[in-house]
């Protein structure tokens, strides 16, 4: 893919990237996840060190644990075998390989490593990975037929604000979408969503409202997960467009709040992603009630009270949450 004008101007806003071992993996974690009929699966992911996506997503901060140039034959396979030595006794029955990029494109995934790396996976009952919806085909299929267990791909849909999505500089548009989600169906692969929060160029006061459209949309497509995503800054080009008005960084309360207005959608799971939590702007009072009661409807499914707190920041005065969080602190 050749690097347009956009591409060039996010990429020379970036910061350096962190130092990688393209033979380590930079992080794992093991952990519960709710599946469609609400039974809790353990899952290991592995952050694996790899080539850098050839796209450019105004949002994207994944390249920061990229490499320069492609991955090296074998480097995978070790940084997995790594990984997978570290657990010990703790059994998991799905191994989740989060590459920061396309799993199915071969400068990031080697040809010669995917048996070895299907190999490792043997033991799970099923294997996430990542990609873009404009890499999923034949290639999606061959990994499937290679491991023993269910596959499932991550896909980035992110938002269905068609003009916000437009700028998104991530060269996806719904129809291809579509055509991803149908493929990975009909070949009896499942369907995972990232969605974002806090997408540019969306206006603050309709930034859940889009999120929760999104969300939607993709439960509609058959998506057996869901995640929603709080976009953070840090990668040059956010940090230009807050500058600009056209990025306001995404709140706790939004999250809860877009979590709470998806809790009627049963056929996925649908959940926020904690990552980084501490960074959201959040009221210093209740946020870490609310990130409990957000950490049990992940696992649950199941909405609770909402959290009754003294300040004033309500459901409504998102605006106002910095003041008020400054205010407690
Ligand atoms: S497709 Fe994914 S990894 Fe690639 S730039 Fe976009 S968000 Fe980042
Ligand atoms: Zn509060």
């Amino acid at each position: 893919m050749n690097a347009s004008t956009v591409d060039r101007r996010i990429r020379a806003l970036r910061p350096p990237k962190n130092a990688v071992d393209p033979y380590r993996a930079h992080g794992s974690v093991v952990e519960d996840e709710r599946r469609p009929d609400g039974r809790l699966e353990r899952a290991v992911t592995v952050f694996l060190a790899g080539a850098e996506c050839p796209f450019t997503c105004s949002f994207c901060d994944l390249w920061r644990t990229t490499i320069e140039g492609p991955t090296p034959a074998g480097a995978l396979v070790e940084q997995v075998e790594g990984v997978l030595a570290t657990l010990g006794d703790i059994s998991c029955e799905r191994l989740k390989l989060y590459n920061s990029s396309n799993f199915f494109d071969k400068r990031a995934v080697p040809a010669e490593d995917v048996p070895a790396i299907a190999a490792l996976a043997a033991p799970f009952g099923a294997v996430t990975v990542e990609s873009h919806a404009n890499t999923i085909g034949p290639t999606a299929l061959d990994f499937a037929a290679q491991i023993s267990g269910r596959l499932e791909v991550a896909v980035g849909l992110e938002t269905i604000h068609p003009a916000a999505a437009a700028q998104l500089n991530k060269r996806l548009d719904l129809a291809r979408f579509d055509r991803a989600a149908r493929f990975l169906l009909d070949n009896d692969i499942d369907l995972r969503v990232f969605v974002l929060l806090g997408t540019p160029h969306i206006p603050v006061h309709e930034s859940v409202l889009w999120t929760v459209r999104t969300v939607e949309y993709a439960a509609d497509r058959g998506a057996s997960v869901i995640s929603i995503i709080p976009v953070r800054g840090g990668n040059g080009e956010i940090e230009r467009l807050q500058a600009r008005g056209d990025f306001t960084p995404p709140t706790l309360l939004q999250l809860e709040q877009a979590l709470d207005r998806c809790a009627h959608i049963r056929s996925s799971v649908v959940t926020a992603d904690l990552w980084d939590v501490e960074r959201l702007p959040a009221c210093e009072h209740c946020r870490a009630a609310r990130v409990e009661r957000i950490r049990r409807f992940n696992l649950t499914g199941r909405t609770e009270p909402s959290i009754a707190c003294d300040a004033i920041h309500g459901n409504v005065d998102i605006s106002a949450l910095a003041a008020v969080a400054s205010h407690h602190a």
